[in-house]
């Protein structure tokens, strides 16, 4: 118990201490952009003290990734909301897409404020969820019995006091046509020393649960992060990771390459190497689709395919995720197809004599 407050205290003093002004970043940090106030007056911006010292260390691929950018106010091409997540909310702050799973947002508060966020509109933002909004997105849940996946979302959920998460977790975990919860977090990553004992103990409690963390840059995997992650794995709650395909950080096969082997050596199983949604404000990270199919070209057959993550581009307008996938199919008839190998090699598949059902 004393163990745990002396974390507990370890990790709230690091948020209170986090940079969130241009003058004590220019403190920091030479060769600043000017007019980075106005910046972060519309998208606030975090740094934690631990992120702060990777940062130093690791230099611009994790810079770029939390430090603002004036490129942020000059883009006119991106959307507020490019995944049109407000015209499928039910309620707000959840958004009910596919059949049986929803997406809900308990905070808009996160660890670090990565400039690339997808929901730019509310990360740091006060006021737009509340105990109100939790509440109606609890008993939309608990009303709907075709919800049968939650994930958890923000905002980073494990912002979140221990004993907020636990009552939301909980009542979660009552609602009988729930069957599994899901957490997207990128807190392991970015304050590891959030991960404690008493905070496992929660996550184990609610079984079955996966924690869905984000890692785009091997940087970001420190010794701190190592010991965060296997306290969750050995409590034995399974991780999956989701990478945001970033110009000029990630987008190269030999950075993703050794990103996803680190993951695994982790227990932690790559799930989306996601294309960057065309958010306002982050024109700058985008990259074209050929990039991410050529990036997925040099990974699958190369390494593990546990290692291998699936590419998915999220619809702009509410279209959703649609994994994209290299082509492999040469040519296509009806009973022979000629499809091609990770080395180019292209093979004939017969399918004639296959006996109809029915
Ligand atoms: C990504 C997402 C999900 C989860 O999708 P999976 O493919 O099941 O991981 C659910 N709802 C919304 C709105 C999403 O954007
Ligand atoms: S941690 Fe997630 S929600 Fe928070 S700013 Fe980063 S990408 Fe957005």
């Amino acid at each position: 118990m004393m163990e745990s407050n002396k974390f507990a205290i370890d990790w709230c003093d690091s948020i209170r201490k986090s940079i969130d002004s241009i003058d004590s970043l220019r403190s920091e940090r030479n060769g600043l952009q000017p007019d980075l106030d106005c910046v972060i007056e519309r998208y606030p911006m975090r740094i934690n003290p631990y992120f702060l010292k990777v940062v130093r260390q690791a230099g611009e691929p994790l810079a770029r990734q939390v430090i603002p950018d004036i490129a942020e106010l000059e883009d006119q091409t991106g959307f507020e909301d490019p995944l049109g997540e407000e015209n499928d909310s039910p309620v707000p702050n959840l958004t009910h897409r596919y059949p049986d799973r929803v997406l809900f947002l308990v905070t808009t508060e996160c660890a670090v404020y990565c400039r690339f966020c997808t929901r730019k509109r509310k990360a740091g933002k006060v006021g737009q969820v509340t105990a109100d909004t939790i509440e109606a997105g609890l008993s939309y849940i608990e009303q709907h019995t075709e919800v049968k996946d939650v994930l958890v979302s923000g905002g980073d959920p494990l912002m979140l006091s221990d004993e907020k998460l636990a009552n939301i977790l909980h009542r979660l975990k009552a609602v009988s046509h729930v069957e599994i919860i899901r957490i997207g977090t990128r807190i392991p990553g970015v304050l590891p020393q959030r991960v404690t004992p008493d905070l496992v103990e929660i996550l184990q409690q609610t079984n079955p649960l996966f924690l869905n963390l984000h890692f785009n840059h091997p940087a970001e995997i420190t010794e701190e992060v190592k010991t965060a992650c296997s306290m969750l794995a050995d409590a034995g709650i399974p991780m999956g990771s989701q990478t945001v395909l970033l110009r000029g950080i990630n987008d190269d096969p030999q950075i993703l390459e050794i990103l996803f082997r680190m993951l695994l050596r982790m227990r932690i199983r790559p799930y989306y190497l996601l294309h960057a949604d065309q958010t306002r404000g982050t024109a700058h990270f985008w990259t074209r689709i050929e990039t991410g199919l050529d990036i997925m070209q040099k990974l699958r057959g190369y390494i593990s395919g546990l290692a291998v993550p699936t590419y998915v581009v999220d619809l702009p307008g509410g279209g959703g995720k649609v994994p994209l996938l290299p082509e492999y199919i040469v040519h296509k008839e009806k009973d022979v197809w000629e499809i091609k190998n990770f080395l180019d090699k292209t093979y004939q598949y017969h399918q004639s004599d296959l006996k109809q059902h029915g």
